[in-house]
C-alpha cells in the first residue's frame, strides 16, 4: 500500500495515537503535517526524525485546535491536504453535576468543534485534487457511554454524527469520510487517568489497569498505536475506496458487548 504523493495533516500528533498514525501513514511513504499546540524544538525534531527514518517530507505545524481559526490555519499552512486525520483530543472525568464548565467547552471544542473547522477547510482542496481521504478519530466512547465522562461522550458522539454527514454529502466525490473508534489505548491521555482512578478505589496500578480500564475491554488488552495507524493507512487504500460514512471499532471487542 503505497502513499506516495499524498499529503496527510494529523492533528494532536505529537503523542500517542496521533504520533502512531503519523509514523504508519509515513511509512506507507507519505508526507506528514504533525501539529499540537506547542512549538517547542522537541516537536520540530520529532517531524525532522519521522523524515529521516521514512525518507517523506515531515513538518510540524503549531496550532491550537480549540480555536476554530487556528484549525483552519493549520490546513491552510499545509499547503495540500489529501488525507487530513483529527485525531486531537483531551478527557476529562468527572460527575455531571461537578462537571467544570471550562472542561466542557475545552472537551467540546478540541474533541468535536475542530473536526468541523479542519473538514471544513480541507474539502476544497480534496475536491480540487479529486481525491481525499478524512479518518476522524472517535472512541468506543462515540457508540456507548460511561459514567463520568458525559463532555467526551457527547463529543464523541458528535463527531460520529458529523463524520456520517460528511460522507454523504461527499458521496459522490472520490472523497471518503469514516471515524475510527478505539478502545483503550495505553498512551498519555489514558496514563494520567490512573492515579485518580487509584485513589478513588483505592486500587494497584494494575488492578486499575485489569479490572477498570480494560473492564470492558472483553480482549483484556490494550489496543496499540501501530494498530490505530495500520487501521487508518487501510481506511485511505483504494480498498477502501468504498468504505465511507462509517465507523471502525479498534477495542477488542468493547462494543460487542
Ligand atoms: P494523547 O494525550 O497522547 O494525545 C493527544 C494529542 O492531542 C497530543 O498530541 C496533544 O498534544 C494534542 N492536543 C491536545 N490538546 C490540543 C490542542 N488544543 N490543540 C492541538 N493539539 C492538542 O492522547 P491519545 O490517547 O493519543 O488520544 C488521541 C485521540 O484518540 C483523542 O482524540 C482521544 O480522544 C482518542 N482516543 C484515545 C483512546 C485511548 O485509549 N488512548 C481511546 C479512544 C479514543
Amino acid at each position: 500500500m503505497s502513499l506516495q504523493g499524498k499529503t496527510a495533516v494529523i492533528t494532536g500528533s505529537n503523542s500517542g495515537i496521533g504520533l502512531g498514525i503519523a509514523r504508519e501513514m509515513a511509512r506507507a511513504g507519505a508526507d506528514v503535517v504533525l501539529n499540537s499546540y506547542t512549538d517547542s524544538d522537541e516537536d520540530h525534531a520529532l517531524a525532522a526524525s519521522i523524515a529521516e527514518e521514512f525518507g517523506v517530507s515531515a513538518r510540524y505545524i503549531s496550532a491550537d485546535m480549540s480555536n476554530g481559526e487556528a484549525c483552519r490555519e493549520l490546513i491552510t499552512k499545509a499547503g495540500d491536504c489529501d488525507i487530513l486525520i483529527n485525531n486531537a483530543g483531551i478527557q476529562h472525568v468527572a460527575p455531571v453535576d461537578q462537571f467544570p464548565t471550562g472542561k466542557w467547552d475545552a472537551i467540546i471544542a478540541i474533541n468535536m468543534n475542530s473536526n468541523f473547522h479542519t473538514m471544513a477547510a480541507a474539502l476544497p482542496k480534496m475536491r480540487e485534487k479529486g481525491w481525499g481521504r478524512i479518518v476522524n478519530i472517535a472512541s468506543a466512547h462515540g457508540l456507548t457511554a460511561s459514567p463520568y465522562k458525559a463532555a467526551y461522550v457527547a463529543a464523541k458522539h458528535g463527531v460520529v454524527g458529523m463524520t456520517k454527514t460528511v460522507a454523504l454529502e461527499t458521496a459522490e466525490e472520490p472523497i471518503t469520510c469514516n471515524a475510527i473508534c478505539p478502545g483503550y489505548v495505553l498512551t498519555p491521555l489514558v496514563e494520567a487517568q490512573i492515579p485518580d482512578t487509584m485513589k478513588e478505589y483505592n486500587m494497584s496500578r494494575e488492578d486499575v489497569v485489569k479490572n477498570v480500564l480494560l473492564k470492558r475491554q472483553p480482549s483484556k488488552e490494550f489496543a496499540t498505536v501501530e494498530q490505530l495507524g495500520g487501521t487508518t493507512v487501510f481506511l485511505c487504500s483504494d480498498a477502501a475506496a468504498q468504505i465511507t460514512g462509517t465507523t471502525l471499532s479498534v477495542d477488542g471487542g468493547w462494543t460487542a458487548l
